[in-house]
């Protein structure tokens, strides 16, 4: 029988084993993941994992008994070390070789690693894996000092579950803003005022030299500019790196990931690969880029599970992203690639508005919305159908979004 291995069983490889079979995959699947459980879902870890809502099964992306069900041979605990493209054949951690007729890369990230002195003491932690969570959530007793390293959406969000858990926070950003690196400097002050309402300290223009030990722990994080936060645990989160290797040592081509069509297939037509590990085109921006989401993950994972199984290609997607944060629900559609504009509607202070990012043209290329679910449902239809926009009408909040999106 034809046979479909799947190489990373995160939110990506774990879909597209599912998807495969949704979509008449008759042959057989084997999914192979280094992690100990079955795929799971990462953003409740900074979230609900982390403050002790969540339970084990509501993490999974599907009960454990559907693999066996729908005949998908998992491999948990187990890597794919090398790909042997001439054999159609990869070799597992175990000693065992698979040959295959598709490859399905669905490797993910791992936490970038600061070349810091003091990295590897104790306590010093990053947050990637429910075992990272783990760690994490042992340590965020009430009173308990942490300091996050990194102010992007996880050291974000990871600061908001600590503080519901009554330990004290300071993040360090390099950067004279918070989320510098996703958001635009509106929104990016929003989140850094409401965390500083709810007691988080920010440090910004802030460079970490060391981190300072207490028999063997960490107990303080030393600035650039001589002083040193105390604290008894530190969180990094200074963004990803793209787990490439396998596939740059078989020689696909990869750049800040690997590099993928909108089939999610690499140069070898046999190898496909999704999810965060991957550098993929964005049709509506005219560009590539790795994007880091779970509907990106699933975009892909029905791109390649469509290719495989000979169906349509799905329509292209709107970029989406979300996150969680005390009472707030942050909803991005699109990216502002190319935006020269900002344009809020609705309320800042009250916490309900939605900034529409417009190119020089007018065409709105991303809406952040916060608590605004309707502004962003409205900004995708309007992105993807690439409708230009006034000021004016935006700001207009007698205009419907269901006006602004007709
Ligand atoms: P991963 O989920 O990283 O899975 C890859 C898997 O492959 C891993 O289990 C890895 O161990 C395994 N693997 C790697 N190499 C090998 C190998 N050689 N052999 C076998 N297995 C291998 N996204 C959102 O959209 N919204 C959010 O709110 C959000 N919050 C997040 C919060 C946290 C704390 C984290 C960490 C991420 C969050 N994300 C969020 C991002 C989202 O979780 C990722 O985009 C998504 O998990 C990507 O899925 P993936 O399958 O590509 O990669």
């Amino acid at each position: 029988s034809r046979h479909v291995v799947i190489a990373g069983a995160g939110h990506a490889g774990g879909s597209a084993a599912a998807m495969l079979r949704q979509l008449g995959w008759q042959g057989a699947i084997t999914l192979v993941g280094e992690e100990p459980i079955p795929p799971y879902q990462r953003p409740p870890l900074s979230k609900a994992w982390l403050k002790g809502e969540a339970t084990t099964e509501s993490l999974l992306l599907r009960p454990a008994h559907f693999y066996p069900d729908a005949g998908i041979d998992l491999r948990p605990g187990t890597r794919v070390t090398a790909i042997d493209r001439a054999a159609k054949a990869v070799t597992l951690s175990d000693g065992a070789a698979l040959s295959y007729d598709f490859l399905i890369l669905a490797l993910g990230a791992r936490a970038r690693r600061l070349p810091l002195p003091g990295r590897d003491l104790g306590r010093v932690l990053e947050l990637r894996t429910v075992a990272d969570a783990d760690q994490l959530k042992a340590v965020l007793h009430p009173d308990a000092r942490l300091a996050v390293i990194g102010g992007g959406y996880i050291g974000l969000e990871a600061a908001a579950s600590a503080r519901a858990l009554g330990a004290e926070v300071v993040v360090i950003e390099r950067e004279s803003r918070v989320l510098a690196r996703v958001a635009g400097p509106i929104l990016s002050n929003f989140f850094q005022d409401y965390h500083r309402g709810q007691g988080v300290a920010i440090e910004t223009d802030a460079q970490v030299i060391e981190l300072d030990a207490a028999d063997g722990t960490v107990a303080g994080v030393r600035l650039g500019d001589g002083r040193v936060i105390p604290c008894d645990a530190t969180l990094i989160g200074v963004g990803v790196v793209a787990n490439e290797a396998l596939a740059r040592d078989a020689g696909l081509g990869c750049d800040n990931g690997i590099i993928v069509d909108l089939a999610a297939r690499t140069d070898d037509p046999a190898i496909f690969a999704v999810g965060d590990c991957t550098n993929r085109p964005l049709p509506l921006y005219g560009r590539m880029a790795r994007l880091e989401s779970v509907p990106n993950a699933l975009e892909q994972a029905r791109q390649a599970a469509s290719q495989i199984c000979g169906k349509p290609p799905p329509a292209p997607e709107v970029p989406w992203f979300w996150s969680d944060q005390y009472d707030l629900r942050l909803q991005i559609a699109g990216l502002p690639f190319d935006a020269t504009e900002t344009v809020v509607r609705g309320d800042i202070p009250g916490a309900k508005f939605a900034l529409f990012h417009l190119a020089a043209d007018g065409t709105v290329r991303a809406v952040e919305a916060v608590n605004a679910s309707t502004e962003f449902m409205g900004g995708r239809r309007i992105i993807a159908r690439g409708k230009r926009l006034s000021r004016r009408r935006i700001e207009d909040m007698s205009v419907s979004m269901q006006e602004l999106a007709a």
